[in-house]
């Protein structure tokens, strides 16, 4: 995307062909025309909006070509609606309520005169491919279309353009036959005589007489583009441009002699050279027979310089030509690999960043539900998405494409063939060259369905089995409790440190457990969050006792730990310290130091733990938080763990809008931290 340092809306890339495109149609500041203005009221009926509009986005203004419901013919750039629109050539732009959206919120527009709250647009793209405007309904109220709504207007768009392609083609053809008609009749009616209209004529003119051409009249534009001066007059055409006779234009000539037809020629190319650098240009030329008394007596020649309107033609037909090699050659190289991807069970696509068309892998349509030949769109694949997973998909696509990030998430999808729900684990990321400023978006798609579904029914089993097991341990600590009040009054010491041993591996066998009790309950959305406003450095030293208590040869640091107000769940963010602080004795050897710190601002609290451990390798990184997920080292294997408590912390977190990340390095040690936005302390 390029911006313009006109315009604070962003562009789309291909700025200038479009607005060449644009150009081509010479329909900017042009009369209002019935069969635009039918579009318009027709969806303006549709969508029950007071206003419709067929805007086109110039450089720096959006203009109306047709308007329904407004008075302006045209606003700023800057305040335009459809500039955004047009920056998804692919998808109708809809906005609820433009107060509510930052990009409109302080548009003139909707602050002031017309008020505009809702606004739907559809983009007008060209033949070549080009968004040159939008089709859009607005509204002062808030609204939502329905689909039949949208898929009207989509229709509707598609006419617009229909109709300005039309246009196009008979603007160019009108222009020459227009003048061309006009001088025909002048020169039947023999006014040509004069010479007068030749010498007058906008365009490069001549009239040859006689079976020979010999030149009777010409103008200067005619004179010019055949590199002569007036000198020329009255002499035989091959006399003065003796190569005349190898010219396609003198042929023409004979045949019109011979059978008094009138012969168009289009979009000729004409090379001339002008101080040593060669140029090419693009005529219209006519040739037509002058007829007096019945007799062909001469030929009259125009030629009108197109160059400009070809020339930005065949820009556009590059430009396409060009997106569309590219896309082939992704299409090839995709294929290529795709052999061994679908090997892995993985479906793979691409949608093309500039022409949205998608292109999806044989063992992609299988999960989906797709036949091979049938085609997969990504509107298709985004109705497939599970409703309760659609918004996040379309949200989570749409961020990976503006932060350049990877698209990876894993969501329910309905067969289209059978209708059976599918878990799919979907990557996807957006690919940009200079080449290739639209970019493509492709990634994978893999079915985790019996997955899942095994984890499903492992947490459950888990979870049953936890619940079980916590009824004969939470027994078991009361007895263990029982003994130690017991053995107070009597002299036992050996007695005494087995029942502490005892309680606190049943300690650490209860947390264990809630550990397992909490995942399943995670898992079915059961865990809840009770929050309340509280210090963290009270927590910190409500553990600092326990903690050096389980030491475990480790000294036990906690410095700084400055006061921090948080609005969060305390036994929970409890959890997340604990587990931090055991893994770091855990993983690291006796001996060594573990430092835990609070530190706050105003922006929130950060919680560090440290150890002088092992460390962690960065590719194992990206993948502790996840569930059961263990460093497979031979040093770690005999540490006994779970690869729970991690992923816990970090559900933790994510339901308390805080961060959690480590920083580590091997054999030096880790530091893992958590963050919590900061609240106001009570008073
Ligand atoms: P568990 O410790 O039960 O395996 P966790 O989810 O707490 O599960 O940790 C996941 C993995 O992260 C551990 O298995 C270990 O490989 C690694 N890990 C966690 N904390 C540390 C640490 N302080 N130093 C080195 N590795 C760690």
């Amino acid at each position: 995307m390029i911006v313009n340092k006109m315009s604070s809306v962003p562009q789309p890339a291909y700025e200038i062909e479009r607005l060449h495109a644009l150009q081509s149609y010479n329909i900017l500041d042009t009369l209002s025309e019935r069969e635009f203005d039918d579009l318009t009221e027709l969806s303006s009926i549709i969508c029950n909006t007071p206003i419709a509009l067929v805007s086109l986005v110039d450089q720096n203004r959006q203009w109306f070509k047709s308007r329904k419901g407004l008075d302006v013919t045209e606003t700023h750039r800057d305040h335009s609606f459809c500039a955004h629109a047009i920056q998804n050539p692919y998808e109708l732009m809809e906005i609820e309520d433009a107060k509510q959206d930052e990009r409109f919120m302080h548009n003139p527009l909707v602050t002031g005169k017309p008020y505009i709250t809702f606004y739907a647009g559809v983009p007008l793209i060209n033949e070549e491919g080009f968004p040159i405007g939008s089709l859009c309904v607005i509204d002062s109220v808030t609204r939502k279309l329905t689909e039949a709504q949208r898929s009207a207007l989509k229709i509707m768009a598609k006419q617009v353009m229909d109709k300005m392609e039309l246009r196009r083609k008979m603007t160019l053809l009108e222009k020459s036959d227009k003048l061309n008609a006009a001088l025909l009749e002048r020169s039947v009616l023999g006014e040509m005589r004069s010479h007068m209209l030749i010498q007058q004529a906008p365009i490069a003119m001549a009239l040859f007489r006689g079976e020979d051409f010999y030149v009777e009249a010409i103008n200067p534009p005619m004179l010019k583009f055949l590199g002569q001066d007036a000198d020329i007059l009255h002499q035989p055409i091959l006399s003065v441009i003796p190569a005349f006779d190898k010219q396609e234009a003198y042929t023409i000539m004979l045949k019109i002699y011979k059978t008094g037809e009138t012969i168009y020629v289009k979009e000729q190319e004409v090379k001339s050279t002008d101080k040593n650098t060669e140029n090419t240009s693009y005529y219209n030329f006519t040739f037509c027979p002058l007829i007096e008394n019945e007799k062909i007596t001469g030929v009259i020649n125009m030629a009108i310089d197109v160059t400009e309107q070809v020339v930005a033609r065949k820009r556009v037909e590059e430009v396409s030509n060009d997106l569309r090699a590219s896309y082939i050659k992704l299409e090839q190289s995709e294929q290529k690999q795709s052999s061994a991807i679908e090997q892995a069970k993985l479906g793979t696509y691409t949608i093309d960043g500039f022409t949205g068309k998608m292109w999806a892998s044989a063992r992609l349509k299988e999960i989906f539900g797709y036949r091979d030949e049938e085609e997969m769109t990504y509107q298709s694949v985004i109705d497939q998405v599970s409703v309760d997973y659609r918004d996040q998909v379309i949200r989570g696509a749409e961020s990976v494409i503006k932060k350049d990030l990877v698209f990876d998430m894993e969501y329910t999808i309905k067969k289209r063939n059978d209708g059976l729900t599918r878990w799919v684990k979907s990557t996807g990321k957006h690919y940009k060259t200079e080449a290739e400023p639209y970019g493509h978006f492709s990634g994978t798609i893999l079915d985790i369905t019996e997955e899942k579904e095994d984890n499903i029914r492992k947490d459950d089993f888990i979870g049953m089995v936890s619940h079980e097991l916590k009824t004969p341990l939470t027994s078991l600590k009361g007895f263990i409790q029982l003994l130690q009040l017991r053995t107070k009054t009597i002299d036992d010491l050996l007695t005494k440190n087995i029942l502490d041993k005892a309680d606190k591996q049943i300690t650490k066998m209860t947390r264990m457990i809630n550990g397992f009790l909490n995942v399943s309950r995670l898992e079915s959305g059961k865990i809840h969050i009770e929050k309340e406003l509280f210090d963290i450095s009270v927590l910190i030293s409500e553990i600092e006792d326990d903690t050096i208590l389980n030491a475990d040869g480790h000294t036990v640091i906690f410095d700084p730990v400055e006061t921090a107000w948080v609005n969060a769940d305390k036994d929970k963010i409890g959890q997340v310290i604990n587990n931090f602080i055991s893994n770091s004795i855990k993983y690291s050897p006796m001996g060594t130091i573990v430092r835990i710190s609070c530190v706050s601002d105003e922006h929130g609290s950060v919680v560090s733990v440290r150890d002088e451990g092992m460390g962690i390798e960065a590719s194992d990184i990206p993948h502790l938080f996840e569930r059961y997920y263990r460093v497979e080292k031979h040093n770690t294997k005999s540490i006994a763990g779970f690869g729970i408590g991690l992923y816990l912390c970090a559900e933790i977190m994510k339901r308390h809008n805080g961060q959690i990340w480590v920083e580590s390095e091997i054999k030096q040690g880790s530091v893992f931290h958590f963050s919590l936005p900061a609240a106001q302390p009570p008073h």
